[in-house]
């Protein structure tokens, strides 16, 4: 269900009847057929979805995600959750994502190719418009967003871009840089404590988690568990997130490493010893089986919606404090959004000021959040969504939709 139509929303905001009935549903959502030949005796034909949520603040802005359990439903809703992380941080983008239908685990970089570049044939006018621009998420990466650019020519048209064809250095790890600062910011501003030694534990170890792992254990933080798509692995005294990267980069999991004793990934969600969680995998794992057993006080939501409303409920009454997806990782549409105006400027922007921007833009966001929150006694995640709704409500006034 969408955002827009919930009842709950409803009761924090006036969102006038011509709104919801544009914000309910995507603008547009195109499905396409892909067919490859990944070698010359097997046709590989799988399902993909563009979808573009809302448009009035700017293009559709949005990943392209490939995995299993991609459906049209969950591109709908990831598409409606950047409409809303652009207005709340004030990036004039719009909302959009794509998805693929295919299990990224068993694909070679070859094959990925083969995907993309299919995907870039039958969505051309799209792209070239600049009416969608892609990024990476769940399965695709800096190789894949070359690859587009390859085929276009254009480098305002896709972002996340490797730095050697025109990408932006310190965008590869821009989300994961967004959601540490989220968690020093908020850990700092609700317990009056320094980062340094406070236990922290990492749910997916990809783009995201990662980052934000390895930028917090720089700064001082225990990382005492992380976990990938296959299990968790969990050291009391912290995990060495450098050794670690480097381990995965060897062994392609998380699992087996050094000094570490093997949990699952439910386990690492209810952790008794952590004081930050950071859900940075995949959606509804903390809902109303594992969010009564979770112990964190703080949950940092590096994953696009990783919390059900049931398990929102929950974590409300067990006093959990949530910095909800559409603040914490908004570290990567920010990055996003400078790669963009770099490309179409032809300018270069050094590293120093992309991490400054990010950091800057989500504090502010932040403080905006917390305040409104505290005044009117809601949620952080309510918080959020009037103020992104409020801001979406008022470009639709200004352009004349409503
Ligand atoms: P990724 O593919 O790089 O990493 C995903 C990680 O989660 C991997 O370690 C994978 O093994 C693990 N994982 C997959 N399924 C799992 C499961 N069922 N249980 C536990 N772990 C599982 O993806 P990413 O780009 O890091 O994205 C992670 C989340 O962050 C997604 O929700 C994505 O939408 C969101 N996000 C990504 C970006 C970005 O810039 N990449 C930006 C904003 C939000």
């Amino acid at each position: 269900m969408s955002i827009f139509e919930s009842p709950s929303l409803e009761k924090f905001i006036n969102i006038p009847a011509n709104a919801r009935e544009i914000l309910r549903k995507p603008e547009k959502r195109i499905t396409i057929n892909i067919g490859v030949w990944f070698d010359s005796k097997k046709l590989t034909v799988c399902e993909g979805y563009i979808v573009y949520h809302n448009t009035v603040r700017g293009p559709a802005k949005g990943g392209i995600r490939i995995a299993a359990d991609v459906t049209l439903e969950e591109t709908m809703d990831l598409a409606e959750r950047m409409t809303l992380k652009t207005a709340l941080t004030g990036i004039p983008f719009g909302g959009g994502k794509s998805g693929i239908c295919l299990d990224n685990k068993n694909l070679t970089p070859y094959e990925k190719k083969e995907i993309i570049k299919e995907y870039v044939h039958l969505i051309r006018n799209e792209l070239t418009s600049g009416n969608y621009i892609p990024a990476p998420d769940i399965g695709t990466g800096p190789r894949e967003m070359a690859i587009i650019y390859g085929e276009l020519h254009i480098p305002e048209c896709v972002t996340g871009k490797p730095i050697s064809i025109g990408g932006l250095p310190g965008r590869k790890e821009a989300t994961g840089y967004g959601v540490a600062m989220s968690a020093i910011h908020a850990y700092n501003k609700y317990f009056k404590k320094d980062i340094k030694d406070v236990k922290v534990a990492v749910q997916g170890f990809g783009n995201v988690g990662s980052w934000a792992a390895g930028f917090l254990f720089e700064r001082g933080a225990k990382i005492v568990a992380v976990s990938d798509f296959y299990s968790g692995i969990y050291n009391k005294e912290g995990l060495d997130i450098k050794k670690l990267n480097e381990y995965l980069k060897e062994k392609g999991k998380v699992e087996g490493f050094p000094v570490a004793d093997k949990i699952s990934n439910e386990e690492l969600l209810c952790l008794s010893d952590i004081e930050i969680l950071i859900p940075a995998a995949v959606e509804r794992v903390i809902n109303e089986k594992t969010a009564p057993k979770i112990k964190a006080k703080l949950i940092v939501e590096g994953a696009n919606g990783p919390t059900t409303p049931d398990g929102d409920k929950i974590l409300d009454e067990k006093g959990i404090i949530v910095v909800p997806d559409i603040l914490a990782n908004s570290g990567g549409v920010i990055g996003s959004y400078i790669e963009w105006k770099s490309s179409k400027s032809g300018s270069i922007t050094p590293v120093s000021e992309v991490y400054k921007s990010i950091s800057d833009l989500i504090i502010h966001s932040f403080e905006r959040v917390s305040d409104l929150a505290q005044k009117e006694k809601l949620t952080n995640r309510n918080a959020s969504l009037v103020l992104a709704t409020q801001e979406v409500i008022n470009a639709m006034n200004e352009r004349g939709w409503i």
